[in-house]
């Protein structure tokens, strides 16, 4: 395994971090919590020392499985985070909901401290700086009682919007979506986190499952190696310099030896060099859809993630009125139905212009 410095923390950490969000659904509906355990017992044996939970993942029985296999080993072999945010607190900011929330993720992960705990999924400067306003006081408090190490922050904000809250010193660490999609969209972002010595950890680096889909649109990450385009992938985050972690979704233990394959004489680079290296070579999009489903509550009860998936077909060069109608059983004119409320805008990960998009689809024959 290859390990890298967690920022100014003096954490060393796996260069391939295990994300808990993708256990077996099957196992989960089945009872099997203990055969979804045994990845992350095989990440550990592999060298992953770093595991990224939080409340809600897999039919919230993410952290339950995970303290399942940690509390096998020893506390001082692994780093564990989890994450909170006023959604998770029901919108009650009061001390003692926010204490009972990470109480809970701390029982349930069968650990007396957290490593590291997110102010979790700031979309934007204005809900970051809302949440910040009525929770950070209750992290610092949680730090002084020992029961987290480390305040970090999760986002999905733009490279210049993540600067401002690097800016702030308020956080040891950061997490946030980073690929070969969208990388000159948040690379700002990152640069600005690791000149302020914040540990960076990344969160779907394929794209959400993008790239590994359409591989020879992104074949060109493979020149050179004897990787798939997946492990591809996930090199290509993990070589930049500035980043600690490159989390993988690990639903069997084969994802664990794919990802490690990854890293395997990993070369760091600074993110500069990496952005000339590929800016050459095949496509850097930032304007795909990556199907998080976050902007997925229309009042108008359009399935956006499906008709923006489609659109990202026609920005690959292939059939968008193929994908909506053969493979979603959709018709353009759902889309036609849009009032223009900007919900989902202000939802979208990746701001992507929606309802513009969804104009354009509605006007398909
Ligand atoms: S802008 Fe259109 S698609 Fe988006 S939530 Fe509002 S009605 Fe739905
Ligand atoms: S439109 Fe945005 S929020 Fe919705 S699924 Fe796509 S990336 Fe996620």
């Amino acid at each position: 395994m290859y390990y890298k410095q967690y920022g100014n923390t003096g954490l060393k950490v796996s260069a391939i971090g295990m994300g808990t969000m993708r256990y077996d659904d099957e196992d989960i509906n089945a009872g099997r919590l203990d055969k979804c355990a045994d990845v992350v017992l095989y990440a550990h044996e592999k060298g992953i020392n770093f595991f990224d939970s939080a409340p809600f993942y897999c039919q919230d029985q993410s952290e339950t499985i995970t303290g399942m296999a940690l509390s096998q080993l020893p506390r001082d072999s692994y780093y564990i985070s989890s994450k909170v945010n006023l959604g998770t607190l029901d919108n009650k900011e009061g001390p003692d909901d926010f204490r009972r929330r990470l109480e809970k993720s701390l029982k349930r992960l069968k650990v007396d401290y957290l490593d590291f705990y997110y102010l979790w999924c700031m979309l934007d400067l204005e809900s970051f700086k809302k949440q910040y306003d009525l929770l950070y006081k209750y992290f610092e408090e949680a730090k002084k009682d020992g029961l987290i190490k480390y305040i970090n922050v999760s986002s999905h904000m733009q490279g210049t919007e993540l600067e401002k809250v690097v800016d702030t010193s308020l956080f040891d660490g950061m997490l946030i979506g980073y690929n070969a999609l969208n990388y000159r969209f948040r690379q700002a972002g990152i640069e600005a986190a690791y000149n302020k010595g914040m540990g960076i950890a990344v969160m779907n680096p394929l794209g959400g499952g993008l790239i590994p889909q359409n591989p020879e649109t992104f074949s060109y990450l493979t020149e050179g190696t004897d990787l798939t385009v997946a492990q591809a992938a996930l090199r290509f985050v993990a070589s930049h310099k500035e980043i600690s972690v490159t989390l993988a979704g690990c639903t069997k233990k084969e994802h664990i030896d794919d990802a490690l394959k990854a890293v395997k004489n990993l070369e760091e680079k600074p993110a500069k060099e990496i952005y000339d290296d590929y800016e050459q070579k095949g496509v850097s999009l930032n304007n795909l859809c990556t199907g998080c489903a976050y902007c997925d509550s229309c009042p108008q009860g359009i399935d956006i993630p499906k008709f923006m998936d489609s659109y990202n077909i026609k920005i690959l060069g292939q059939d968008m009125a193929g994908r909506l109608k053969g493979h979603w059983g959709l018709s353009s004119s759902k889309a036609g139905e849009c009032i223009q409320c900007g919900l989902c805008e202000g939802l979208c990960t990746q701001h992507i212009p929606i309802m513009d998009r969804l104009a354009e689809i509605s006007l398909l024959s």
